[in-house]
């Protein structure tokens, strides 16, 4: 595969190459979407690579749950899931090769002193990267301190003197001078490459002809430019896709403070994949009014490249339900549509489950819907007057509801045992009583102060719709400012 040419005439080999660090993010689908379009619009290959190189924030779960989003999405692989965990010995001996030409160079540097490079840097306002230290150590001594096991990362070394002129298909030339790029990290103390490398090895030997890929990569560009021709390999093409925005003021970058990101978040919200695939199309590919329905096939059909606009994409979530509508009516006759509500929200078990929580609560049959209706919607209206606990503030409650928030993004294991148990201990933790702290949390699930079981209700209503939930009674109680935020976190850190 390593002899892939990258030539124009090569077949174009494109990849969409997510990290396994949380919900799939709906800026995955949107890459995928554009790499899947362009593959499809030249008979090219379209390869999904798991970018699990950091081990503390990784995990098989996560992964799977990209898996799951990207099928439901109709965003299938034909190549992969390559995964970058099972490929440490490739990275390795390109590392090798790097030493053994001086491209790359062992850093002794503890963190301690890093820590202290850092803050002489910030304190006289010096260039923020590595000061290259260890870049001058003798060949022989720094061989000799690998061998005696000192620990040491592996550091890329970047040319000092002139521009890095990079190409990219949006935006054409670019250019920055090498000397403010820092001499990157590629390989870390336990034998793990950083992104840098493992992404540029992978294209490489994976033949990739076209990187297609987020904005916020484009500052890495030099890093990995330099890679290919330390390494004496011809780099692809670059495409760097403007990132997906807020619909606020300021169009902020797509966050899950403002918006849904998780993709697991609109199935369960009740959206139709064919729906948000066709909105994430609208994102590079603009339409007049009246054309903007339109399926996967007719935008690989028409990919251009020229299509796509600089201006941030809007994650407009209105635009989104009104296309959403469009499908539901247009393309579904009543049982279609009685079908789709069936899988979506009467699945067996998942009924069996509800079923087991309203039992001791219905006199008759007629109490089902008033008893269990908070299952069965996006989400509830919510009263600020209901999140109200006696004694305590409003901001007192939403900090209260943000600290479960944060306890809950890092939970991988959604069951009600488990929820409970991180109530008890944020109870502890906050001096409130279980009855006080779990009383919004009634409203933020249900609307109402009373309701079916807490723990086992947020365990029917999985991760993504309970933290949606949480996200919006924060809301409605006015928000978390900023700053308020960066005090929380660190209190959060402390308890935690
Ligand atoms: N793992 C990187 C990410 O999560 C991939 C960036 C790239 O496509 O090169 O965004």
């Amino acid at each position: 595969m390593s002899d892939a040419g990258h030539g124009t005439d090569a077949p174009v080999r494109v990849r969409v190459a997510p990290s396994p660090t949380g919900d799939p993010h709906v800026g995955t689908a949107y890459q995928a979407l554009v790499n899947l379009a362009f593959a499809r619009s030249r008979g090219g290959v379209f390869v999904l690579r798991i970018e699990d190189t950091d081990r503390a924030r990784s995990s098989r779960k996560s992964e799977e749950a990209i898996l799951d989003a990207l099928h439901w999405l109709g965003l299938d692989w034909d190549e992969g899931p390559y995964r970058q965990s099972e490929r440490l010995d490739l990275y390795r001996s390109e590392v090798d090769r790097l030493l053994a030409a001086s491209s790359a160079y062992r850093c002794f540097c503890t963190r301690e002193r890093l820590d202290e490079m850092r803050r002489e840097n910030r304190a006289e306002q010096r260039f923020p990267g590595y000061d290259r230290r260890c870049r001058s150590l003798p060949v022989a001594e720094s061989e000799r301190r690998a061998a005696a096991g000192e620990p040491h990362t592996i550091r890329l070394a970047m040319p000092t003197e002139d521009e890095c002129v990079m190409q990219d298909l949006l935006r054409g030339e670019i250019r920055r001078e090498w000397e403010l790029i820092d001499d990157q990290v590629i390989l870390k103390a336990d034998g793990y490459p950083t992104y840098h490398l493992a992404c540029t090895v992978d294209d490489h030997e994976m033949g990739i002809t076209h990187v297609i890929r987020g904005e916020e990569w484009i500052n890495s560009l030099p890093k990995h430019l330099r890679l290919y021709e330390a390494l004496g390999w011809e780099p692809p093409t670059f495409c760097h896709l403007p990132l997906l925005r807020n619909n606020d003021a300021n169009r902020s970058k797509l966050s899950k403070r403002r918006n849904p990101t998780s993709i697991t978040w609109f199935r369960d919200a009740g959206f139709l994949p064919e729906a948000l695939l066709n909105f994430l199309g609208l994102m590079v590919s603009s339409r007049s009014e009246g054309e903007e329905k339109f399926g996967f096939e007719e935008l690989a059909g028409g990919f251009r490249f020229e299509d796509i606009s600089l201006g941030g994409p809007v994650f407009d979530l209105d635009k989104l339900r009104w296309l959403n509508a469009r499908y539901l009516r247009e393309d579904y006759d009543a049982d279609g549509l009685a079908a789709l509500v069936r899988d979506w929200s009467m699945e067996q078990e998942r009924l069996s489950a509800i079923a087991a929580l309203a039992q001791p609560r219905l006199e008759t049959l007629g109490d089902w819907g008033r008893l269990t209706n908070f299952l069965f919607v996006d989400a509830p209206d919510v009263e600020r007057e209901k999140l109200a606990v006696k004694g305590l503030e409003e901001s007192q409650v939403a900090e209260a509801l943000q600290f479960m928030l944060w306890t809950l993004e890092r939970e991988q294991e959604f069951t009600a045992d488990i929820i409970q148990g991180h109530f008890r201990r944020l109870s502890e933790a906050l001096g409130m009583s279980l009855r006080n702290l779990t009383r919004p949390f009634y409203v933020a699930m249900s609307g109402e102060t009373a309701s079916l079981p807490l723990f086992q209700s947020m365990e029917i209503l999985g991760p993504d719709l309970v933290r949606a939930r949480i996200r919006r009674a924060i809301e409605a109680l006015g928000g978390i400012s900023g700053k308020r935020m960066k005090k929380l976190q660190k209190r959060f850190e402390e308890l935690a």
